[in-house]
C-alpha cells in the first residue's frame, strides 16, 4: 500500500466489509451512541470513565498496575503499567470530556411577562441561534453551604419535563432578519423558561410580611420555582451561587441516514475521542510502554483552570508515579521520550459549504480518523506542528495493521481555524499530533460523525497505546 506511486485514500465501509467487521462497528456504535447519551457534562463523563475504570480493576493506589486519579470530578487520569521502565517514555492519549453549552448564570431565577426564567452564559464557541426553540435538559451539580452535593439531571426520561428559550416568531423578525448573524442573536437574550403556574405560589414565602406582599405577587411564579426546588432538592436560591447547571440538548443520540450509518449527537466533540481512547485503554492488558489517557475540562475555553490540560494535574501525577515506581528517573526524560496524541475530532468537509475547505486537505467522513499535522490559524499562529518524523512513525503503525486513516486540515487557509490540547503537551518536547474522527455540524446540539470513522479511529487508538 505505500509503495503505490499515486495515493488512494481508504473508505472504511469498503475495507471493513465483511459481515463480522460490519456487526463489529455496528455493535461499537450501539455502546457509543449509549454513552453518549448518558453522559453530557463534564462531571457524567468523568464518574462514567471512573466506574468503567474500576469494574476494569483499576484502582486509585499509584502502585497498582491499573491506576486512575480524579481531579474535582471534572478531569480524570488513567494510567496502565507498560513492560517497559517509565524512562523509555509513555503513549499518552489525551481527550475533553467538556462541550459548548448554555451554562445558568449564578444569579439565575427571574420573573417577567407572567414567566419564570433562568438566565444564561454560553460556555465555548457555539452558534447561538442553533439553541432556540428546541427541548433542553439542565443538568450539573449544586453544593450546598453545608458542603452536600445535589445532583441535578432534569429532563432526559420520558417523564420529566425539559426547558426552551424561545425563538422570534417570524411575523416579528423583520428587523433581526436584517442583522448580521453575529449580531441577530444576543447572549442576554438567551433566557430559559422554568415555568408558568402562579397556582404554585397560593402560600409562597409564608415568611414575608404584608409590606412585600406586593412583591411577593410580582414575583409569585419564581417562588413557585424556588419552592418545588427546595421541595424535591432542598435548594435555595442563595444555594445556585454554589452551583454548575448547564442546559444541553434533552434528546438522546441516535443513528442517522436510511442505511443508519451515521451517529447524531450531542457533544460527540470531543466525547468520540474519550470513549475510543478509554476502550482502547480497556482493551490493552500487557501493554509495552506504559499507557495514559488523560480527560481533560475546559478544552472548549482555551484549556484555562484547574480541571484543564494546561494545569500541573498531568506533571504532578506522572511525577507521584516515577518517585512510587522508578524514583532514580528524571521527569523530563520520562516527558521528552513520551509519544503522544491529541485525540480531538476533526472538522469535515461540508457538502454545503465546500468553498469554505481546501478539497484536497479537507477530511470526508468515512475515511477513518483524521490526523491533522498543525493547527492555529493565519500562518499557523498558535499550532501545534507535528514533526514529520512523528508523521511518518504513525502513518507505518496504522498502514501496517490495514487501518484507514487520512491527512487533513480543518478549512482554507485563513478561513478561520482552531486548537486543542496538543501544544499543552508539546511543550514537554514530546511528539503529538492531533487525531480524531470528523463531525459536521461541530459545536452545533446535535453533531454528526460516521460510525466506520469511529471504529477506525478506536482501532487507531489501540495500534498507538499497544
Ligand atoms: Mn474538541
Ligand atoms: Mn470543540
Amino acid at each position: 500500500m505505500s509503495h503505490t506511486l499515486k495515493h488512494t485514500p481508504a473508505n472504511c465501509w469498503q475495507v471493513y466489509s465483511s459481515q463480522e467487521q460490519r456487526k463489529a462497528i455496528s455493535d461499537f456504535a450501539v455502546r457509543y451512541i449509549d454513552f453518549i447519551t448518558q453522559c453530557k457534562t463534564e462531571r457524567e463523563t468523568v464518574r462514567w470513565i471512573r466506574d468503567r475504570a474500576r469494574e476494569a480493576g483499576f484502582s486509585d493506589d499509584p502502585q497498582s498496575p491499573a491506576f486512575y486519579r480524579v481531579l474535582k470530578d471534572k478531569s480524570i487520569i488513567l494510567v496502565r503499567r507498560g513492560r517497559r521502565p517509565l524512562k523509555e517514555g509513555l503513549r499518552v492519549l489525551g481527550a475533553h470530556v467538556d462541550t459548548p453549552r448554555l451554562d445558568l448564570k449564578q444569579n439565575p431565577l427571574y420573573e417577567t411577562c407572567d414567566l419564570a426564567l433562568a438566565k444564561t452564559h454560553y460556555y465555548g464557541g457555539l452558534r447561538k441561534h442553533q439553541w432556540f426553540s428546541r427541548s433542553l435538559a439542565l443538568h450539573g451539580v449544586v453544593v450546598t453551604q453545608d458542603g452536600d452535593k445535589v445532583n441535578l439531571r432534569i429532563g432526559e426520561e420520558a417523564e420529566d419535563p425539559v426547558f426552551l428559550i424561545p425563538d422570534l416568531l417570524p411575523h416579528l423578525a423583520s428587523q433581526q432578519n436584517e442583522k448580521k448573524l453575529s449580531e441577530a442573536f444576543e447572549g442576554e437574550k438567551m433566557n430559559v423558561i422554568l415555568g408558568n403556574d402562579k397556582a404554585e405560589t397560593s402560600s409562597a414565602g409564608g415568611e414575608i410580611g404584608e409590606e412585600a406582599s406586593e412583591e411577593a405577587e410580582r414575583e409569585s411564579i419564581k417562588k413557585g420555582v424556588l419552592q418545588l426546588l427546595y421541595a424535591r432538592y432542598g435548594l435555595t436560591e442563595e444555594d445556585l451561587f454554589s452551583a454548575e447547571l448547564q442546559l444541553t440538548p434533552a434528546d438522546p443520540a441516535r443513528s442517522v441516514g436510511l442505511d443508519q450509518s451515521l451517529v447524531g449527537g450531542f457533544g460527540q466533540d470531543d466525547r468520540v475521542c474519550v470513549f475510543c481512547g478509554l476502550q482502547a485503554l480497556l482493551q490493552e492488558s500487557d501493554p509495552e510502554y506504559t499507557q495514559m489517557a488523560l480527560f481533560w475540562d475546559k478544552e472548549e475555553i482555551g484549556s484555562e483552570g484547574a480541571t484543564s490540560a494546561r494545569s500541573m494535574f498531568f506533571e504532578y501525577t506522572l511525577q507521584e508515579l516515577l518517585e512510587t515506581l522508578e524514583p532514580g528517573s528524571r521527569l523530563s526524560r520520562v516527558l521528552a521520550n513520551s509519544r503522544a496524541l491529541s485525540a480531538d475530532v476533526h472538522g469535515g468537509l461540508d457538502p454545503d459549504h465546500q468553498d469554505l475547505h481546501d478539497p484536497m486537505n479537507s477530511s470526508k467522513l468515512g475515511y477513518g480518523p483524521v490526523f491533522c499535522k498543525f493547527t492555529g490559524h493565519r500562518g499557523k499562529l498558535g499550532a501545534n506542528d507535528a514533526t514529520a518524523e512523528y508523521v511518518a512513525w504513525l502513518r507505518s503503525l496504522l498502514n501496517s495493521k490495514g487501518i484507514p486513516w487520512q491527512m487533513a486540515e480543518i478549512g482554507k487557509v485563513d478561513a478561520g481555524g482552531g486548537g486543542t490540547v496538543a501544544k499543552h503537551l508539546a511543550v514537554y518536547g514530546m511528539d503529538i499530533i492531533d487525531c480524531g474522527p470528523s463531525v459536521l455540524g461541530m459545536h452545533s446540539p446535535f453533531e454528526l460523525t460516521s460510525k466506520a470513522d469511529i471504529y477506525a479511529t478506536y482501532q487507531a487508538f489501540r495500534a498507538f497505546l499497544e
